[in-house]
């Protein structure tokens, strides 16, 4: 089997802190693309399921919400980009949830250089602060009559009635602040430091999250022209 073209590959690497809306932008540039998605969350809870040492051992380590060791989040991340090398179609990607930490960006950069796809590698943060962050993850709105959870994002905020049924909606305070204050910590010191080493090297594209789902999407597009 011909492997695909390295130069037509669409490669993206989307980053952001937890309630960013990065994997639903990641969605939409696949979607707008014909790309493959590789959501580190998805991959790993498949990875689980093996039932070997290693699998048996994340269950663990996810359930108590700590972060994968840096070598298990890079080897999966490398069989799926072999995985991808092999496919004849394949367009691209979007890498969603990979480069926590900086250990994992340096050896991402690696793997994308191994299989000739660094220079295609657009590498987007879809950027909020931690005032919302928290808003947006602890004050949810749920649609009593149909269940529907409402993001605390852009228009979605004015919303008086469910979009969907025009049921009366709940305010949903999540009841694991805590762990959600833990998940911004760790952001904050695991993965600003990443932001930072791709800062560097000139190759952050820095999106305004603070907007409608729609215009997010609008900034990347815009962006990557
Ligand atoms: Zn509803």
């Amino acid at each position: 089997m011909k492997p695909s073209k390295s130069k037509n590959i669409k490669a993206f690497l989307l980053l952001g802190p937890a309630g960013s809306g990065k994997g639903t932008q990641a969605k939409l540039l696949c979607k707008k693309f014909g790309l493959e998605y590789i959501g580190s969350g998805d991959v790993l809870r498949a990875r689980q399921k093996t039932k070997d040492f290693t699998g048996s051992k994340l269950t663990g380590v996810m359930n108590r919400g700590e972060l994968a060791p840096s070598f298990v989040i890079v080897k999966i991340l490398g069989d799926q980009l072999e995985k991808l090398k092999k496919q004849k179609k394949n367009k691209g990607f979007v890498l969603d949830g990979w480069t926590r930490i900086i250990y994992e960006a340096i050896l991402a950069d690696e793997a994308l250089e191994w299989y000739e796809w660094a220079k295609n590698a657009k590498i987007i943060l879809v950027k909020i602060s931690k005032k919302e962050s928290l808003n947006r993850l602890t004050k949810r709105k749920q649609c009593k009559k149909c269940g529907r959870l409402i993001p605390w994002l852009g228009e979605f905020k004015k919303l008086k009635v469910c979009d969907k049924c025009g049921g009366e909606f709940i305010i949903r305070r999540d009841d694991k602040i805590i762990a959600i204050e833990k998940r911004l910590q760790e952001y904050k010191k695991e993965t600003v430091p990443t932001l930072n080493y791709y800062r560097k090297k000139r190759r952050l594209i820095e999106i305004n999250g603070e907007q409608s789902i729609e215009d997010v999407f609008k900034d990347i597009l815009k962006a990557l022209n």
